[in-house]
């Protein structure tokens, strides 16, 4: 069942573009690839557009824009917290992205710091944890097998864990994690909670203190403020002291030949002159979401995906992955594959003939994906094989559909349309697979 709209979506910059097709027609352009980067709000642009004549140097400037520019600029930590429901006393340090924030709470954490994350991670929150002492939980099947693996782990743990790292909302199958019972579960071992909410704060409330996030990151170009900025939150303790990622100036106190002393948190870990328009994008963009209400965009965005889900499983030969139930709370990703056509190809045909944009491939989640598509080990050693060998081999995948606060009905029928027709019939061009990007291109 379909749940009624009733959320007044906000303007989006270049809704109604219309792009050429390979038949030489010209379609509207439906964009599925929100869980990439959205669009701009109109709201966010109109922001920067009063802003930019006032954009000046920050923190050292003594001119009337620099004051204002500084203003915009730590005002935003204030309504970035409000955002996630940050504490009182959290850090907001302006990074570029998620990843970055990661790596700056990886890199402030002390050496060896022992940390649980799982193999369901995007690569970002992934990768930084390998630099400390990195234990996994096993794929669950359901968030209430999650809590069980990760308070067994905890418990079994010698020493202690120190940090479990997990994402909010998995960029492959949506699925939307228990926080705050991990939260509750990793506190009652000792433990602080990172939550990557790269793909959950765009669309979910996030109230860090209710739900007890030590920790959290997320981006400005999923968040309709395309500009280069992203955000973590928290804890400042361990922030204030910490190694951080980026040496440079604005990060410190005094410097003499032979000595630093660093700035406390947020500053020690902004080195270098930062994004201010993205910043006061990134504000903007959390100002408007909180105007329209989180709980009314989730409504929204789930009664809107319930038509996707739906309307998915009647195409024939179309298979969509999923580690937990229907009953589990998602975001609108919907991660498929279609037999016969491999998902260069399937998202080639869908761009070329019908104007859609999706993403295909393995979404920076290459455990996940092996685990979801079922690829054996000795595959999976045989493409490493190959690429160490300096091969370009035809990496497995699938086609990613997702949606946002810019997505109408029409633009899921587009999509379950267009699917239907190439499961049927096949493509109506024809294309050319080039090999070295494993990309395919309309034939000429
Ligand atoms: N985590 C998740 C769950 C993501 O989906 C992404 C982006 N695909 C990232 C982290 C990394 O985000 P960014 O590229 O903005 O650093």
């Amino acid at each position: 069942m379909t749940a009624t709209i009733s959320l007044v979506p906000p303007r989006l910059l270049g809704a109604d573009t219309m792009v050429p097709c390979v038949d030489g027609r010209s379609r509207r352009y439906v964009n599925l690839d929100y869980a990439a980067s959205t669009p701009v709000m109109a709201a966010v642009w109109d922001a920067v557009e009063a802003f930019v004549p006032w954009y000046s140097s920050v923190h050292r400037g003594s001119g009337l824009k620099s004051q204002v520019s500084t203003a915009a600029f730590e005002d935003a930590r204030d309504t970035v917290a409000a955002f996630v429901g940050g504490r009182a006393d959290d850090a907001v340090v302006f990074v570029r992205n998620t990843t970055e924030a990661i790596n700056v709470l990886a890199t402030a954490l002390p050496a060896g710091t022992r940390v649980l994350s799982s193999p369901v991670e995007h690569h970002s929150n992934m990768l930084p944890w390998r630099r400390h002492d990195l234990r996994l939980l096993p794929f669950t099947g359901s968030p209430d097998e999650l809590l069980d693996a990760c308070e067994r782990a905890l418990q079994e743990a010698r020493p202690r864990i120190e940090l479990v790292a997990v994402t909010g909302a998995s960029n492959v199958t949506g699925e939307v994690w228990p926080v705050a019972e991990l939260a509750e579960i990793a506190h009652a071992h000792g433990a602080q909670l990172f939550v990557d909410a790269a793909q959950l704060a765009p669309h979910r409330p996030v109230d860090m203190a209710a739900a007890g996030i030590d920790f959290l990151a997320f981006s400005g170009h999923k968040l309709y403020a395309p500009f280069g900025a992203g955000v973590l939150v928290g804890d400042a303790r361990p922030l204030r002291e910490s190694e951080p990622l980026l040496h440079g100036g604005g990060a410190i106190e005094l410097v003499a030949l032979d000595d630093v002393i660093w700035a406390g948190a947020p500053e020690r870990h902004e080195a270098g002159s930062p994004n201010v328009v993205g910043v006061v994008a990134l504000a903007a963009a959390c100002r408007a979401l909180l105007d329209l209400g989180m709980e009314a965009v989730a409504a929204h965005e789930r009664a809107l995906a319930a038509r996707m889900w739906d309307a998915l499983p009647g195409v024939p030969g179309l298979r969509r992955l999923a580690l937990w139930s229907d009953e589990v709370d998602r975001v609108g990703v919907a991660t498929f594959t279609l037999e016969g056509v491999r998902h260069p190809l399937l998202a080639a045909i869908l761009s070329a003939e019908h104007a859609i944009g999706v993403r295909h491939g393995c979404f920076c989640a290459h455990p996940l994906i092996t685990r979801l598509l079922g690829i054996p080990d000795a595959e999976v050693d045989r493409l490493a094989a190959e690429l160490r060998a300096g091969l370009r081999p035809a990496l497995p995948g699938a086609v990613r559909a997702s949606i946002g606060l810019g997505t109408t009905p029409d633009d899921l029928d587009r999509l379950v349309d267009a699917l239907h027709e190439i499961a049927a019939t096949g493509s109506r061009s024809h294309y050319v697979h080039v090999a070295g990007l494993d990309e395919y291109h309309p034939a000429p």
